[in-house]
């Protein structure tokens, strides 16, 4: 009997199905872990239907993993079985280049081990967290604050980190405008984030339609993009936009936002180029730019910040049975704001 009960996209694009099997033997330096939540991030969608062309089947995606340590390794020293514990987009690198010395494993030049889709250094297949345990090296986990609730801190370990990260690297904080566009699982912990480092945060959403929400999680305003004044009225306002749609964006008109010296980044990934007219930067000293993720240091920094500050993200906890659906509302922006799996519902029929 495989060791591991977990929900597999058996080839792209197919929908996901249960599926066993084994996770490696712990190693000394190894801490287990029994899966307890694991947040759906857009990106499981993207993968599991091959958009990036970078899909290994079968797929367990899920890199917004929470749970509780059951074991560790003779070597470990940071951990004990009882351990509320997470494991986000990694789960190992290089550890020797520059970005590795610097705490930005995330950018290893030499090997990332993304936790799903990926190999690890001994050739084998990574699985991700739509799973009932996970065996990690101790150095890629991270702890999750007591005061937390471990379901909504799930989501932490990706669309957390992912906003959190930009959002200290371009200095948000008191005196500066923060724009987000797009109110979905990276938009909403962006604005929760931003807000409690002080910044004055708005939102750029498709429609009004979560405007009262984006007033209840921090934001000053919200804007409809489908309003063509907003790009008229904004001009030049904001230090720091951050963008995290999933498709095109009108990449000029908020590139026309931004303050001197203000900064567009990209985290959403696009699906085409981003076309902006270079006047529109040379003029005002903008920044056009991208970030992934955050390193291990930078991560258990978020989860200590969002301890400190009670930030969770705001959940729909779904059995495993449901996540084919749940990938359907997402596509269609219908979850506030998270799935999160409920991975005792793994090996149930
Ligand atoms: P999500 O929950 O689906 O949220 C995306 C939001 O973007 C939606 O809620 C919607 O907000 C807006 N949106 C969706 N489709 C749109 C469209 N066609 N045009 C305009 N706006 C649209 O997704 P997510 O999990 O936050 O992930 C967002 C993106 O970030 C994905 O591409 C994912 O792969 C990527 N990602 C990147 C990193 C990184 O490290 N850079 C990490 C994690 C995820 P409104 O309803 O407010 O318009
Ligand atoms: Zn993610
Ligand atoms: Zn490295």
């Amino acid at each position: 009997m495989p060791n591991t009960n977990a929900y597999a996209a058996p080839a792209a694009k197919a929908p996901l199905a249960p599926f066993a099997f084994d996770r490696r033997a712990p190693g000394d330096h190894d801490v287990s872990i029994s899966i307890k939540f694991c947040g759906i991030c857009h990106t499981d969608i993207h993968q599991v239907r091959d958009e990036w062309g970078a899909g290994k089947y079968p797929m367990v995606p899920g890199h917004e993993i929470a749970g509780v340590v059951t074991s560790v390794g003779p070597k470990v020293t940071r951990f004990i079985p009882g351990d509320h514990v997470g494991v986000g987009c990694f789960v190992d690198s290089c550890r020797t280049c520059p970005d590795c010395r610097n705490g930005l494993e995330q950018y290893c030049t030499v090997k990332t081990v993304f936790t799903y889709a990926s190999t690890d250094n001994s050739g084998q297949p990574t699985q991700g967290g739509y799973s009932d345990k996970i065996v990690v090296d101790e150095n890629y986990v991270l702890r999750v604050p007591d005061s937390l609730p471990l379901n909504g801190s799930a989501p932490l370990l990706c669309a957390g980190i992912t906003l959190y990260s930009p959002l200290k690297h371009w200095k948000a904080g008191p005196g500066r405008k923060v724009g987000i566009i797009g109110l979905g699982g990276l938009g909403h912990m962006g604005v929760k984030i931003a807000h409690a480092m002080g910044a004055e945060v708005s939102v750029f959403s498709q429609s009004l339609k979560k405007k009262e929400d984006s007033k209840r999680l921090g934001a000053g305003e919200l804007y409809a993009t489908s309003d063509p004044s907003t790009f008229e009225k904004l001009k030049n306002h904001f230090d720091l936009i951050v963008n995290t749609v999933p498709a095109a964006s009108n990449w000029d008109q908020f590139a026309g936002l931004l303050a001197t010296d203000g900064a567009l980044v990209m985290v959403g990934v696009p699906d085409n180029q981003v076309p902006v007219d270079g006047f529109k930067l040379i003029a005002r000293r903008r920044t056009i730019a991208g970030s992934m993720i955050g390193g291990i240091a930078e991560t258990q920094e978020m989860l200590d910040f969002c301890g400190r500050h009670n930030i969770a993200s705001d959940i729909e906890v779904i059995p495993i049975q449901q996540v084919n659906e749940a990938y359907e509302r997402v596509l269609k922006s219908d979850v506030r704001y998270r799935f999160v799996i409920d991975c005792a519902t793994l090996g149930q029929s």
